[in-house]
């Protein structure tokens, strides 16, 4: 579904950040990408999402085989891509939920579909708010406006719920959120998740892979996949650290 091949992405400066990055996530995947900081691993995401910083000098990234580099940034969202960024933007003005009524109807517009009556919408928004034991009061809001960092990643998995993605790239949603927020936000994602879907997660620790279990896990260093293997390698590298991996 979504198939990266041999990415390699610079700054500005020319330095490379990504050096050759391959990744094939297909439907009912979860994929953890794990790596020490400064690896590259929210560049990555960036890039797929179209981030003006970065240029791309060589690979493809594809969604259901459609070629997703050469696509404006809203296009790739309208075609199913989601990311949720480390760091969530605040918006203020823009009320929360008027955002996400514009982008779900615009998502809807691309693909041909009528735009959500406004009951409906609040049906919907009700639904996934309770889902995320959201409250009223993010609802008038601004988008992110003077939220803390864990209600800034409990939001985006609202954006991600109501807008039902394809693919999901979720950068460091654990970050920031108790233990309590923490589970009701992986209950949210695994209600998301489908056989059709598929998510990409990156993190730091194995408490989020308790609770939503990776098909695979990679290790991303220095700019490239060094080492991809199954749910248990979260469990030694959080034994074991970083340093044990040959890279090559
Ligand atoms: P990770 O998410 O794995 O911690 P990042 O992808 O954020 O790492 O960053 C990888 C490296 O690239 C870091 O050294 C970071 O400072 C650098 N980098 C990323 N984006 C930029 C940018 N826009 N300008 C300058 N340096 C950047
Ligand atoms: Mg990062």
């Amino acid at each position: 579904m979504l198939s990266i091949k041999n990415l390699k992405a610079s700054i500005e400066d020319g330095t490379q950040i990504l050096k050759g990055i391959n990744l094939e996530v297909k439907p009912g995947e979860v994929h953890a990408i794990m790596g020490p900081n400064g690896s590259g691993k929210s560049t990555l995401s960036k890039v797929i999402a179209g981030h003006p910083a970065y240029t791309v000098n060589e690979g493809s990234v594809t969604l259901d085989g459609k070629d997703l580099l050469s696509m404006e940034i809203c296009d790739r969202a309208n075609s199913g891509l989601f990311i949720s960024t480390q760091y969530p933007t605040e918006i203020p003005g823009v009320n929360n939920v008027e955002f996400l009524q514009m982008a779900l109807n615009s998502k809807r517009a691309y693909q041909g579909l009528e735009p959500l009556a406004d009951a409906d919408f609040k049906k919907l928004c009700e639904e996934k708010m309770a889902m995320l034991e959201m409250d009223d009061r993010y609802r008038d809001r601004g988008v992110n406006d003077g939220f803390s960092g864990g209600e800034k990643k409990r939001n985006e998995i609202l954006q991600m719920a109501i807008l039902d993605p394809k693919v999901s790239f979720l950068d460091e949603t654990d970050s920031g959120l108790d233990i309590d927020a923490l589970r009701i936000v992986a209950h949210g994602i695994n209600q998301i998740m489908s056989p059709e879907k598929a998510v990409i997660l990156v993190t730091h620790y194995q408490r989020l892979l308790d609770y939503i279990k990776p098909t695979y896990v990679h290790v991303l260093r220095h700019g490239k996949i060094i080492l991809s293997s199954g749910p248990e390698l979260a469990l030694k590298l959080e034994e074991q650290g970083y340093d044990w991996i040959e890279e090559n």
